[in-house]
Parts: C-alpha cells; sequence; structure tokens
C-alpha cells in the first residue's frame, strides 16, 4: 500500500465508517494516504428526535472529521447535499470526477448500488436512496468520465488530468467477493464508528453489531473480523 492513494465516498456521514473503516486503518497504516468525500449533509438522521435540521448537520460534520482523524484519513471533503434527496445526476458526477482528478486515487471505495433491498431472517431492509445513488454515481465518475478527456473539458483547462483508477472497493453485504483480515482494526473501527454519537443510541448494542457483523463475514474467509467488498480491477 505504499504511495496507494484511497478516496472512499459516501452518502452520509458515518457511512465510510460503518463500512470500510477497518481497510482504510489498515491501508493506511500499510502506507497509503487516505480520503473521505461525503456526498450528503445528513440533517434528516435524526431518527425521529427534534432538532434543527442545520445544527444536526453541523453535528455529524464534526463527528465525521473526529471518526476520520481515529481511521487516520488525510482529509474529508462534504458535498452539502439534501440527505435523502441524493441524485446520481450530471452534477453530482463532475463533483466526484472533479475529486478524482484532484487527488488521483488508485483505489475508490463506495457503496454497492446493485443492493437495494434484502430481507434477512424474515427482517426486510431497504438500502437508502443516497448510498445506491453515491454508489452509481461514483461508478460511472470512475468509468468512464474521470479518464475521458473529452468529459468535462473545462477541468482540463482548471489543469486538472484524466484520471484512471485501478481498483473499486463497493461495500457490500450481500455477496462480497474479497475479504480484509481487519482483526488487528476493530478497535479503531469501533471508536470511528462511535464518533457518530448523533446516530448511536446505545453504544454497547453498536459495538456488539459490529462485532457480529465482521465477525461473520470474518468466518467466510477465516479471519477473527472482516470487512468485505466486491473488489474490481480494472485493467
Ligand atoms: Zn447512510
Amino acid at each position: 500500500m505504499k504511495g496507494k492513494i484511497i478516496l472512499v465516498v459516501a452518502g452520509h456521514p458515518d457511512d465510510a465508517d460503518f463500512g470500510s473503516a477497518a481497510t482504510v486503518a489498515k491501508y493506511v497504516s500499510e502506507g497509503a494516504t487516505a480520503y473521505y468525500l461525503i456526498c450528503t449533509n445528513g440533517a434528516r438522521g435524526s431518527r425521529g428526535h427534534k432538532i434543527d435540521s442545520q445544527r444536526l448537520a453541523r453535528i455529524r460534520k464534526k463527528e465525521q472529521l473526529a471518526a476520520a482523524k481515529v481511521v487516520g484519513v488525510k482529509e474529508t471533503f462534504f458535498l452539502d447535499h439534501a440527505d435523502g434527496e441524493l441524485e446520481a445526476d450530471l452534477h453530482l458526477k463532475e463533483e466526484i470526477v472533479k475529486f478524482i482528478r484532484k487527488l488521483k486515487p488508485d483505489i475508490v471505495f463506495t457503496h454497492d448500488p446493485t443492493w437495494v433491498y434484502d430481507i434477512r431472517e424474515g427482517i426486510a431492509f431497504i438500502n437508502h436512496n443516497d448510498h445506491r445513488k453515491a454508489g452509481i454515481a461514483t461508478i460511472d465518475a470512475v468509468y468512464p468520465l474521470a479518464r475521458d478527456l473529452a468529459s468535462f473539458p473545462e477541468h482540463i483547462e482548471e489543469g486538472l488530468e484524466p484520471h484512471k483508477v485501478i481498483e473499486l472497493y463497493l461495500v457490500s453485504f450481500n455477496n462480497p467477493n474479497f475479504f480484509v483480515d481487519v482483526t488487528n482494526f476493530f478497535n479503531i473501527k469501533s471508536k470511528a464508528v462511535l464518533k457518530h454519537k448523533s446516530q448511536i443510541d446505545d453504544p454497547k448494542q453498536t459495538k456488539d453489531w459490529l462485532k457480529s457483523r465482521l465477525g461473520e463475514l470474518g468466518k467466510q474467509a477465516g479471519y477473527k473480523y472482516a470487512e468485505g467488498f466486491i473488489r474490481l480491477v480494472l485493467r
């Protein structure tokens, strides 16, 4: 990982930490430089508690910065789109392409946009709109938009060059094909996730959930704790 650059594109403040914080911390410990790009302001993540949405957005930004510090992320950027209303339109794609061309990541992490819903042990889940839209916009930004000279020629005028990302890691809950042994980075992940205080009612319950989730993924690969991804190596 020495000299590698990582960009994590997430829908909300907290998604990057829930999805890939242990792997990113591991890669940083091996010499990579990591950046977070958060698409929405998270202003609706109040779980029914009465809180002013502008105030919540400010709190969530602070929590994300604190979590990123725990992970060892060099810089966190916020696009500040409205929570719950993210669209994978050309505007969002252009914003992501610009960060890709500026930061020149070797590896981009984002959400698996193909996951729309799931039923696990009788419990149904819907994957949030902002996760799916951030995921699809990021995939489109990686290929072909960031790579092609003809996409967003105004970037070229600003001195940015086209950039080819080598690897995509899609955070996958259903069918990961690549497991990262994060046994030694579980504590960092848990500490980072718990920085998102406004999103967590019971820290012990969240830590137990992380243990069981990462333990379950680890079991599939012979590790104590793992994070799971669909990993695409682009040639
Ligand atoms: Zn989220």
